[in-house]
This record gives C-alpha cells, structure tokens and sequence, in this order.
C-alpha cells in the first residue's frame, strides 16, 4: 500500500498547482538579480579598462582560478587611468565556484559577474578564458562565445548585489551607490532598497546624499 500513498500524493496535485516545469533550455526561468555568472572585465565610459593589474582578486581568489599579470601603462597610449594595467587576465572556468570575492576585492570595479551561467566546453583551452574573451565590447557589452547561451537581460545589472553593500566595507557607504560609470551603461541605477536607504541617510544628513544625488542627476545609462 505504501506506493499507493504514493501515487494519491502525486493525483492530489492534479488542477490545485500551476505547474512550475519549464522545457530548458528553449524555456528559461527569470534569474534572480544577484545571481552571479560569467565574469566581464569593464570598462569606462571613455572606453579605458578599469582592471589596474594590482592581481588583488587573484589573491581572494578560493578557487586560485585567476591569473593576472600587471604592465606599466604607455604614459602616450596608458590602456588604463593610473600606472599599470592587467594585460594578462585569465579565469579558469573549470574550477570558478561563482563566489564573486573577485569582485567584491576589485578597488575599480573592473571585474564583475554577468548573469549568464550556461556555457560548457569541449576542450580545456575553451574553459580558460582570456582577457581578450573577458573584457567588454566597444559598446560595453559582454562578448558572445560560440558555446555560451545569451539570453535576453543576462548582460545588464552586472554582479547587482556588490553595489547594494558598502565600497571598500565602509559602513558610512551602507546603501549609498558608489558605482563608477560604466562603457555603454553609464551610472547603473541603485536597487529599490538603496532608494529608500538614501532617503534615510538624506533625512539624518549623513554623508554619503551628496554622491547619490550626482548618480541621479547623471541618469543610469537607458536600462
Ligand atoms: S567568483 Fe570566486 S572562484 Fe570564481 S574567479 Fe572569482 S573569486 Fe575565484
Ligand atoms: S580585476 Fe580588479 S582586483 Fe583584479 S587585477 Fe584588475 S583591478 Fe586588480
């Protein structure tokens, strides 16, 4: 009798639930908006890379999957502001965990997660993906690999969460949007929460208003 049970759990479902099964991957579910994906490397709106090589995120790295070399910048044609720039950048897809400690160790915001997480690989060389593979197009948009599925969306709010918590770990920063301006996005807009957060920090006069107040008046980049 105990698969019978079984079965009348299953029957008593039937016309109460809205089936949640979807035919993947021709049907993909909306993905939350912190879920972290494939890596980019950024840029910034005057098309410099904001990577400095400082190889910080290697470093934080639990998976030891980045490798990063850094360059003194051509003071003549420097690729990024300040001293030195990554000019080798790999991650090795087939040992990333998705934690995001990159991220959140990065001082410049360059790199961040998408929120594309479907691609496979039939060869170790395609898994390790380059700097060439990693930063932004032109247009500020993640390049698309042959094996990689894009879906509409998984290139916008890059690695959402890092700019809901506070740059460098300052509490004065707590809900305050310190994000730089981005190649082909511009300033990203906050998340609702920040919002209501800046409002708060602008009622008690705390620091921090001023700065939000320019990211609005900048607008957030069409998206
Ligand atoms: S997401 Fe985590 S595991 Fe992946 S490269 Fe960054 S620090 Fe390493
Ligand atoms: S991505 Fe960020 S943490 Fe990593 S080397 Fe470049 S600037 Fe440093």
């Amino acid at each position: 009798m105990g698969y019978l049970g079984g079965f009348l759990v299953s029957l008593r479902q039937i016309g109460r639930k809205q089936r949640v099964t979807t035919q993947y991957p021709e049907e993909k579910a909306p993905k939350a908006l912190r879920v972290h994906g494939r890596h980019v490397l950024n840029r910034y709106e005057d098309g410099m890379e904001k990577c400095i090589g400082c190889e910080l995120c290697a470093g934080v790295c639990p998976a030891r999957c980045i490798y990063v070399r850094g360059a003194e910048n051509d003071p003549d044609a420097p690729v990024s502001p300040g001293e030195r720039y990554g000019y080798i950048y790999e991650i090795n897809y087939l040992r990333c965990i998705h934690c995001d400690l990159c991220v959140e160790a990065c001082p410049t915001e360059a790199i961040t997660e998408s929120k594309m997480f479907e691609f496979s690989f039939t060869s170790r060389a395609d898994a390790i993906y380059t700097k060439a593979e990693l930063v932004v197009d032109d247009s500020g948009m993640p390049q698309r690999l042959p094996w990689e599925d894009w879906r509409p969306g998984e290139d916008l709010n890059t690695s959402a969460w890092m700019r809901a918590t506070a740059p460098s770990g300052s509490a004065e920063f707590e809900g305050v949007v310190g994000w730089s301006g981005e190649l082909g996005y511009g300033l990203r807009a906050p998340e609702a929460d920040q919002i209501q957060k800046d409002a708060i920090t602008s009622a008690h006069g705390d620091h921090g208003h001023d700065d939000h107040d320019d990211h609005d008046d900048h607008g957030h980049g069409g998206h």
